[in-house]
């Protein structure tokens, strides 16, 4: 089934845009009364009917879906810039993989360098490669990409729990796990993954400064891109796979 995000709020009648109502009827040659899912600027979701009025497809209402947004934990990915192809692939798995909105930056060791004016083009194409990874995933947030940002800036952003991954940590540093089992009820969670030649030891003691707790990924040193999505796995595997199931099981354990 197919998802389709719409600017404006759900109605009887759904108007897609005009890529959009291409996509159902010559790409994917949709037949009349055909369903998708369609979520709106408000993230409530809804099942529709494909209906031709000529050559143009809209959507008729037909079910509401549950709102299951206050299930998921909100991971904010901040991701050292690394090259095209690897940082298009991290963009696309991170959303995929339930980021909720990612944080490009450069920090003092970052090789990756952007000219201004093309910063907004490309900022378009990686919000569309997130956009399009959040319905081919089903969900109903769109993980927004927000503006390259410096090192500092990231520092400066809020969360419940804001870890910064270190894989030169020596026995300082706690593992993920342990960290996440220690902050059990969260809403916000920030991760910061460096480039690839890593972070300075200075930018390690600034982020532990401004209460970032550093965090070993395992023994094995991940490329940034690896990181950066397995960190988005761990962490939605911690609070909403493993999250669910104790829940569920505390529930059962409490009735007895
Ligand atoms: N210094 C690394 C090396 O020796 O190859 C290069 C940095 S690594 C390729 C890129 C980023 O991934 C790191 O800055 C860190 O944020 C993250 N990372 C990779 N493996 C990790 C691990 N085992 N634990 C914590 N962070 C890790």
């Amino acid at each position: 089934m197919q998802q389709y995000f719409i600017e404006s709020k759900l109605s009887e009648k759904i108007l897609f845009n005009e890529e959009q109502s291409h996509h159902i009827a010559h790409v994917m040659r949709m037949k009349e009364g055909e369903i998708v899912k369609v979520v709106d600027c408000e993230e409530q979701a809804a099942y529709a009917a494909i209906h031709y009025e000529g050559k143009k497809a809209v959507g008729l209402l037909q079910e509401h879906l549950p709102d299951d947004h206050h299930k998921q934990i909100d991971i904010s990915l901040a991701m050292a810039l690394v090259k095209k192809e690897k940082w298009e692939l991290c963009v696309q798995k991170s959303a995929e993989c339930g980021a909720y909105d990612i944080l490009p930056f450069i920090s003092s060791r970052s090789v990756v360098k952007i000219s201004e004016e093309k910063n907004d083009k490309k900022l378009a194409r990686w919000q569309k490669i997130a956009l399009e990874a959040c319905e081919q995933s089903k969900q109903n947030h769109r993980c927004l990409v927000h503006p390259i940002c410096s090192f500092s800036q990231v520092l400066e952003k809020e969360a419940d729990l804001k870890c910064i991954a270190y894989e030169n940590a020596d026995t300082t540093a706690d593992s993920l796990g342990k960290v996440l089992c220690q902050h059990p009820n969260i809403r916000s969670v920030l991760v910061m993954i460096g480039p690839e030649g890593g972070f300075s030891g200075k930018e390690i003691t600034e982020a532990k400064a401004h209460g970032f707790i550093c965090v070993s990924l395992g023994k094995r040193i991940l490329r940034a891109e690896t990181a950066a999505i397995s960190a988005v796995s761990m962490l939605t595997y911690h609070y909403e796979l493993l999250g669910e199931w104790y829940g569920t099981n505390k529930e059962n354990s409490e009735k007895g």
